[in-house]
């Protein structure tokens, strides 16, 4: 199959849309085609060598040196596309189950360079929106076992990384779930019944004043402590996996875009690259956001740009204006949250709020919105206002894969059962990747495990909408978070037309 020369990007919800960026300059290319696992890739391959460096702070933190790309074709057990958590992660699983497994993964840009390169770096138990919608939306019993299931998922990150000496920063401070109005309060309230009901322990109800000792701000009005969150550097833990599955034997060739990913007869896979076609027995399509260009998986996923602003370290002073001696993650229960951490090197990361939609595959041009940072950077102000005085020197967006319902997905694309995919993590995969991972891996070699009992896996995926009616349906979707988050800023009713929208929705 031929790529067609050029490409329109699909209408992005809520910024400017550009004008249509020519492949020549590395646009994605997409083309709707029935066939599962045809895949299309950035073309060309990279714009300059180290354009990686400059899409956040942590990817241009330490020197690095990609892996050769692909150079002839090859064999092997499993081909992997994409080397963020995903596909590392699972490559990295399937190692475990069975080391004589020869496994190759294909990564366009550099390990890290989509999403996992470039988050917050907080690993979080969360799977939906919260433990509230979890418990709702799949029942008590799967609510449990999809948490448990991630506490040990965080568990597991922590000590491969500990083992392996990856200096990802790792350290395991809880995270702080706070309110800074009504409506928030009320969900605060939601995930501590629904946490009490599945008998967890390890969500503790904090009111103003304890919310205020662990983190300096006026703005606090109660919250949960969860002590189950890990602070990561997240583009150290993504190369730190590569170098850990490249010690193993397993083959990782960097800046080598895959175009197709081909099932031949039914009973093995090709995937194609400009360098040689990888022939194995089955595939994982671990690209995320990117693989919104591939019929199957489009159905139920879009890209959300992510957004996060990092200070200067702070001086002693600082530092002592804001408390946060324990330095956990916080997040808020905005519609569109905030979320914020200490770094390791003293400085405090600021992210989220407003995050454009898009019906198509990541386009490098949303990788820096400075219109957004600016807003970033005043609620940042509103809510340490004693920190006036510290400046911003960092700020960087990327793609997230974003599904309707918030829930991320794992199965096969097909009825031969030898492409899988795994995404849609919706802005909380880097804890999520890990457990995807080990249910990826258990897809992949058809072995039966109580992880192909959770949501994850059986959870039917909610449809955004075929064709044309896609971008509308997201316009829409758009329009009603901005309502509600509007409505709970100003504490106004939501009005008849977004409740009945919204209940459609859940
Ligand atoms: C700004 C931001 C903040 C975030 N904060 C958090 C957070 O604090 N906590 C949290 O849990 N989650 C967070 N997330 C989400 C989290 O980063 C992702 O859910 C997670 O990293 C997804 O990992 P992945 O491996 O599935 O995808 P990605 O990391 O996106 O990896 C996909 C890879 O596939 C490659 N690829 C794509 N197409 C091809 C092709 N054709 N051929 C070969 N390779 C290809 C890409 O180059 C990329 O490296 C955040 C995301 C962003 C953008």
């Amino acid at each position: 199959m031929k790529l067609p020369s050029s490409h329109q990007p699909e209408a992005i919800g809520r910024i400017h849309r550009p004008s249509p960026p020519s492949p020549s300059k590395g646009a994605w290319q997409a083309r709707d085609d029935a066939h599962p696992g045809r895949i299309h890739r950035p073309s060309p391959p990279s714009p300059s060598k180290g354009a990686w460096q400059t899409r956040s702070f942590w990817l241009a933190r330490e020197s690095y040196a990609p892996q050769p790309s692909l150079d002839t074709s090859t064999r092997c057990d499993i081909v992997i596309v994409g080397a963020g958590f995903t596909g590392l992660w699972t490559a990295l699983m399937l190692y475990e189950a069975d080391p004589a497994l020869d496994i190759v993964v294909l990564e366009a840009q550099v390990a890290g360079y989509g999403a996992s390169g470039r988050n917050g770096g907080f690993a979080m138990t969360m799977v939906g929106r919260n433990i509230y919608d979890l418990a709702r939306k799949v029942g008590r019993k799967r609510a449990l076992a999809t948490h448990l299931a991630m506490r040990r998922a965080l568990a597991e990150i922590e000590a491969f990384s500990v083992k392996e000496g990856i200096p990802a920063d790792i350290a395991n401070t809880g995270v702080l779930t706070v309110s800074n109005g009504p409506e928030q309060d009320v969900r605060i309230r939601q995930d501590l019944d629904a946490a009490g009901q599945l008998g967890l322990d390890d969500f503790e109800a904090l009111d103003t004043r304890q919310c205020q000792e662990l983190v300096r701000s006026p703005r606090l009005r109660m919250g949960h402590f969860e002590r189950d969150c890990l602070l990561v550097d997240p583009a150290a833990l993504a190369r730190g996996l590569r170098d850990a599955a490249l010690r193993r034997g397993i083959r990782i060739y960097e800046q080598t875009p895959v175009d197709q990913v081909h099932e031949i007869a039914g009973h093995r896979v090709e995937a194609r690259t400009p360098f040689g076609t990888v022939h194995a027995d089955r595939a994982l399509l671990a690209t995320n956001a990117y693989a919104a260009t591939i019929p199957a998986l489009r159905r139920f996923i879009f890209t959300i740009y992510a957004s996060i602003v990092l200070t200067e370290p702070l001086d002693t002073g600082q530092w002592e204006r804001v408390g946060w001696e324990r330095r956990m993650g916080v997040e808020d229960k905005r519609i569109m949250p905030h979320f914020h951490r200490p770094t390791a090197d003293g400085r405090i990361l600021w992210g989220g709020r407003d995050a454009p939609i898009s019906a198509g595959p990541p386009n490098a041009r949303y990788d820096h919105l400075p219109r957004i940072y600016a807003r970033l950077e005043e609620s940042f102000r509103w809510n340490f206002p004693q920190l006036r005085d510290v400046r911003f020197a960092h700020a960087w967006s990327g793609p997230v894969c974003g599904t309707l319902n918030g829930f991320a997905s794992v199965g096969f694309l097909g009825a031969s059962e030898r492409i899988a995919y795994a995404l849609g993590y919706t802005g909380h995969g880097v804890g999520q990747t890990k457990l995807a991972a080990s249910a990826a891996a258990d897809l992949l070699l058809t072995r039966d495990s109580p992880l192909l009992d959770l949501p994850l896996v059986t959870k039917a995926p909610m449809p955004v909408g075929p064709g044309p009616l896609r971008p509308v349906g997201l316009s829409i979707a758009s329009w009603l978070q901005e309502r509600l988050q509007k409505a709970d800023d100003e504490g106004t009713d939501r009005g008849p037309l977004v409740k009945a929208a919204l209940k459609a929705l859940q």
